[in-house]
């Protein structure tokens, strides 16, 4: 007898709709798992046991009724805290927001459940989406199933999307929404040996989802593998015109078109990202991943991005600066948390307010960004940044001239230690280096796993595409899938201990 919290997004779906098990078999599964792994993963800031179920009812009654089904049918699903949902509290894992019930919907989230998905809960994340270990959030740091053998220390499950990777690497939800700013879905998705992917820039409204950097912030999905991630997706897309930087264009259907024969395909290699000092694991995963490409049918070619040493230091001008702008609306006045001291008029009601409601990160960012953007140094910083962002996206422009898809480590290691990198945040930052040039010129990117390190952990590998050609993504990324032999079948998940 299969284990349904073992089962991804198609075999959910398919298997309550021949009737193998119910809609709310599912979701009583799930929310069990969720409540026993909570206490030791604390994935979930709030979990929501009952909207699964009604979710599920619903399904089980449309089926009994022969009414057709959507494309998550039965599926409950893990949602980032980012996104707002109605009358469930919504908190980008920040103080500031604790308490604040939104009275409306996420674009996202509302597809999610047209399509008949149910919410397990609201997880955890960095706050406000900053971070790359899940360390920022006011609610306590998330816990990666994964473990060195025989070592029992806590590991970061990634970041921002870190409750999204955990849960789903958990086995406790199926899959997950995760929205990714310079990598918060692949690098989270890496470190715990599941798939994310980001769309373009505008695939998914940012309607409703808590705006860290709107200029690069896009939801994406987070799942087994990389067929759950194409039918998620296609649940979450598509154009919404309460989002001005929605694309208007039809959403493909990408699960049906996926397709993992490579022949007449090219794939490009950056030198760039051959950093000296490289991880020697991630550059072998990298040399595998190559082979298996190969091994599909595709042609490889050496490219050059030449901007790309210039990728972090822009990003952490231009997401800081977005975010300084972003989230000068927590203010005490409309949402979540109020710090009104004795006898305090309203300037020091925003400060008492913003110092109690926003953690470190949060404040240095806010710092950052307000530096940056200030009159003196506008143009020193934030213009700068802004044509060297143009460089980069034009270095992408020009090698996909030459080649379909980009192959790329996800991140430069595998999961660290919670603590090791906290006290330092550039050190943190620097693990998005891999992440933060697909996010800086819009492009699809995803990230699948590739096997395991030294330590036994997961280890990512990412595949670049062309703006709007997620297809070529997803088909690139399933030919790794097909090689890398990590699966849950065979053994390559966590060893369960919570
Ligand atoms: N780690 C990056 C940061 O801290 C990316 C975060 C994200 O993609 N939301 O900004």
């Amino acid at each position: 007898m299969t284990n349904i919290t073992d089962l991804g997004i198609a075999a959910l779906r398919d298997g309550v709709a021949k009737g193998a098990f119910s809609a709310t078999e599912v979701a009583t599964a799930f929310n069990a798992a969720v409540e026993a792994a909570q206490p030791a993963l604390n994935a979930f800031i709030v979990t929501t046991p009952e909207k699964a179920l009604e979710a599920a009812a619903r399904v089980d009654a449309d089926r009994a009724a022969g009414k057709p089904l959507g494309k998550m049918a039965g599926v409950p699903i893990g949602m980032k805290d980012l996104f707002a949902t109605r009358d469930v509290q919504t908190t980008a894992a920040s103080k500031i927001l604790e308490g604040f019930k939104p009275q409306y919907e996420s674009t996202v989230s509302q597809k999610l459940w047209d399509a008949g998905a149910g919410m397990l809960g609201k997880l955890n994340l960095d706050q406000f989406a900053m971070g790359s270990s899940n360390e920022t959030s006011a609610f306590g740091n998330v816990i990666s199933p994964w473990r060195r053998p025989n070592d029992t220390t806590p590991l970061a499950p990634g970041g921002s999307s870190g409750g999204s990777s955990a849960a789903v690497a958990a086995r406790i939800a199926p899959a997950a929404t995760g929205t990714d700013t310079g990598g918060s879905i692949r690098q989270p998705a890496a470190f715990t040996g599941i798939s994310g992917i980001k769309p373009t820039y505008g695939r998914c409204s940012r309607w409703g989802v808590v705006a860290f950097a709107s200029s690069l912030d896009q939801a994406g999905a987070m799942a087994h593998d990389v067929t759950d991630c194409a039918i998620m997706l296609e649940a979450m897309a598509g154009f919404d015109p309460k989002d001005s930087t929605s694309l208007n264009m039809p959403v493909p259907d990408w699960a049906a078109a996926l397709d993992a024969d490579m022949k007449g395909k090219k794939v490009g290699i950056p030198r760039e990202y051959r950093l000296d000092g490289m991880d020697p694991d991630v550059a072998k995963s990298w040399d595998d991943g190559i082979a298996w490409l190969k091994d599909a049918g595709a042609e490889i070619v050496e490219i050059s991005l030449p901007h790309t040493k210039y990728a972090l230091p822009t990003y952490y001008i231009i997401a800081p600066a977005e975010a300084s702008s972003n989230l000068a609306r927590y203010d005490g006045v409309r949402y979540g948390l109020r710090d009104l001291p004795e006898g305090a008029g309203l300037q020091d009601m925003y400060a008492a307010t913003r110092a109690a409601g926003f953690g470190p990160e949060v404040k240095r960012r806010i710092m950052i960004g307000t530096y940056v953007l200030s009159a003196g140094f506008y143009d020193a910083y934030y213009t700068q940044a802004q044509k060297v962002r143009t460089l980069i996206a034009r270095d992408f422009t020009k090698a996909f001239e030459q080649v379909d898809v980009i192959l790329v480590p996800t991140a430069p290691s595998s999961a660290f230690a919670l603590g090791e990198k906290s006290a330092d945040p550039l050190e943190m930052y620097l693990n998005d280096v891999f992440s933060v040039p697909a996010s800086l010129a819009g492009l699809p990117a995803m990230s699948v796993p590739a096997g395991l390190d030294r330590n036994g952990l997961p280890l990512g590998l990412q595949v670049i595409g062309k703006a709007f050609d997620e297809q070529g993504v997803l088909n690139a990324s399933l030919a790794l899938e097909q090689r890398a032999q990590f699966s849950a079948q065979n053994g390559s998940r966590p060893e369960k201990w919570w």
